[in-house]
């Protein structure tokens, strides 16, 4: 945080405004992205609560009336928000039915009574109570469960200011920025009434219900921001950057004037994007495929959501060592991988371990090979660099936190590369165990097929991994045994060749025989004359450069899923590209 002094004098009338108060930019996580400029509406938090009161005799009575009043209406007030929510934001729905379930819980009920029964006044066993079940899930190593206690931790809050019978919060100003502690599900909802215009808190975490509820209300917020209480003033100007996680305070005219450029050119951006952007990629005839994309650079991935992807299929790590020159630290590491994750979350992201080694890095590679393509790459480097991988593995596995990412492991050629990597991830998980680090200890393990051997023994491999991903770039590198980077050979280097597309089949039959998802994330995905083939041969998943999501999305809605399968057929009995793309010209009646 850096706050600084500064006397502004200017001869501008509005610069006048700034003069004498205090600038600066503090920091923290955007949890829901947005530019806004508005005035700080500080939400002070509750005084500590009391607890352990000794009652006696008839008071027993009226503290349990209390009790049941104030959980009548707490239950009947998120009843009259479930009925303002609109159909689409079902996820919205569910975040306050599962609160209601909490406050129903005949457990806790029964718990909190007995409390009272024994001597607590009310708010003391709604403290006591909650508290208990609250430092049972903090302690979890598992992030979902311990952001679950924030939310008990709302709902004890919810309770108790209605014992105090003082106000929830809701009726501010429209266009504020909410400075709060932390936000409840509820507070959320009616400020949402409000018009508000952003959101800011010192606690909470991006997968809480509150983030989860301003994502789906499109309100910018920024969590963490620490000190933000006591930093910024009732009624002064900020701007809210829930794109980098800045909060300027009093800004300047000047500084004002370029956010507003930066929002307006977002807004821009978006309004291109369309409404084409909101819906999931279907088919005509209603076929669900998952569009996500190719992330080479942590950027991408704000793009790439506002276009609608679900997500990405394949973070190529390995432009991180390319962007920094070196093979980069953990530290290093999981910031990039947890900004990936979280500006895609709750869509989840595939990072592939570094895929170094043939073209890439090279010049960085301690040894010189004379086939760079068939030689140390990927997984192969990987296994001899015990190091390198367990660091990434660890720094990977601290993203996931969320549960929202996944692990590739690329340049697979044998089925003893996936166990030796796996039991690698053992141990990376155990050295995370001991320094006491959470992580997803399910974080799903998936490979790339792009070797001939991979796509022959994908019956194999789907026994042993949690999905497939086909990297047809260098596929057609290894089956056609031409260079992708040579332009001598460019013109066999053809993915429309039949030997490619049957090993496309031949994966994708192996991954739905053993029911894991498969997807293609090489340069065929975008290919605007693959789409139906892809579909054909089962493939539903694709993974693209983000500046094709949205052509991508309204070609799909103009497919019929019948044509595909013969479409399929017909390339499959081809014996060469040529012949695959006469017929795909024909049937697209156009040009490849
Ligand atoms: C591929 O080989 O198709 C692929 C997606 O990986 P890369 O292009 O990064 O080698
Ligand atoms: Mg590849």
């Amino acid at each position: 945080m850096s706050i600084v002094e500064k006397d502004i004098i200017t001869s501008s009338k509005d610069e006048k405004v700034y003069v004498g108060k205090k600038q600066g930019v503090l920091k923290g996580i955007p949890s829901s992205s947005g530019i806004a400029i508005g005035k700080a509406k500080i939400i002070a938090p509750e005084a500590a609560y009391t607890s352990n009161f000794e009652l006696y005799g008839t008071d027993i009575n009226q503290e349990l009336i209390k009790f049941e009043n104030v959980l009548a209406e707490v239950l009947q007030e998120f009843e009259e928000v479930i009925a303002k929510i609109d159909i689409e934001n079902f996820n919205v729905r569910a975040i306050i039915e599962t609160n209601t379930l909490i406050l129903k819980d005949p457990v806790l009920i029964l718990a909190i009574k007995e409390k009272i029964k024994s001597g607590q006044n009310v708010e003391s066993a709604i403290i006591n109570e909650f508290d208990i079940q609250k430092n049972y899930f903090k302690r979890s190593k598992d992030g979902i469960l311990r952001e679950r206690a924030v939310e008990l931790d709302h709902l004890k809050k919810r309770l108790l200011l209605g014992i105090r019978q003082k106000q929830v919060i809701k009726d501010v100003p429209e266009n504020s920025v909410i400075v709060a502690q932390v936000l409840t599900p509820t507070d959320i909802i009616n400020l949402k009434e409000s018009k508000i215009a952003a959101i800011i808190t010192e606690v909470g975490g991006i997968a809480s219900h509150s983030s989860i509820l301003a994502r789906s209300f499109g309100i910018p917020e920024v969590i963490s921001v620490k000190n933000a209480l006591s930093t910024i003033v009732d009624n002064s100007t900020v701007i809210v950057d829930a794109y980098s996680g800045d909060i300027v305070l009093n800004p300047k005219k000047t500084a004002i004037a370029e956010y507003i450029r930066k929002r307006n050119k977002i807004d821009e951006h978006k309004k291109v994007l369309g409404t084409l952007a909101k819906k999931s990629a279907k088919t005509a005839d209603g076929k669900r495929i998952h569009l996500r994309a190719n992330i080479d650079d942590a950027k991408d991935i704000h793009y790439a959501m506002m276009a609608g992807a679900e997500g990405s299929g394949l973070v190529r790590s390995e432009n991180l060592i390319v962007t920094l020159g070196k093979i980069p630290d953990e530290e290093t590491q999981y910031v990039w991988y947890k900004e990936i994750a979280d500006s895609a979350y709750p869509k989840s992201i595939a990072i592939r371990a570094f895929d170094i080694g043939s073209d890439k890095f090279s010049e960085g590679m301690p040894h010189q090979e004379e086939n760079p393509a068939l030689g140390f790459r990927g997984i192969r480097y990987l296994l001899s660099r015990k190091d390198i991988f367990i660091t990434q593995l660890k720094a990977i596995l601290r993203a996931s936190v969320n549960r929202n990412v996944k692990l590739i492991l690329p340049m697979i050629s044998n089925i003893g590369e996936v166990h030796h990597s796996l039991k690698l991830l053992q141990e990376a998980k155990t050295q995370l165990r001991e320094e006491d680090i959470s992580f997803d200890d399910k974080m799903p393990v998936g490979i790339m097929i792009e070797t001939p051997a991979s796509a022959i023994i994908a019956d194999g491999l789907a026994e042993i991994v949690d999905f497939f991903s086909i990297g047809t770039n260098d596929l057609t590198q290894y089956t056609i045994g031409a260079d992708r980077n040579n332009e001598l050979v460019s013109d066999i280097y053809d993915s429309f060749h039949p030997a490619v597309i049957r090993l496309i089949k031949m994966t994708a039959d192996a991954a739905h025989k053993k029911g894991i998802p498969v997807s293609v994330c090489g340069e065929l995905a975008g290919h605007s004359a693959a789409t139906e083939l892809l579909i054909g041969l089962g493939i539903y998943e694709l993974s693209i450069a983000p500046p094709a999501i949205l052509e991508m999305k309204s070609r799909i809605s103009s497919i019929d899923t019948r044509n595909c399968k013969s479409i399929a057929e017909n390339a499959l009995s081809c014996t060469n590209y040529d012949q695959v793309r006469q017929m795909l010209i024909a049937q697209n009646g156009g040009s490849l």
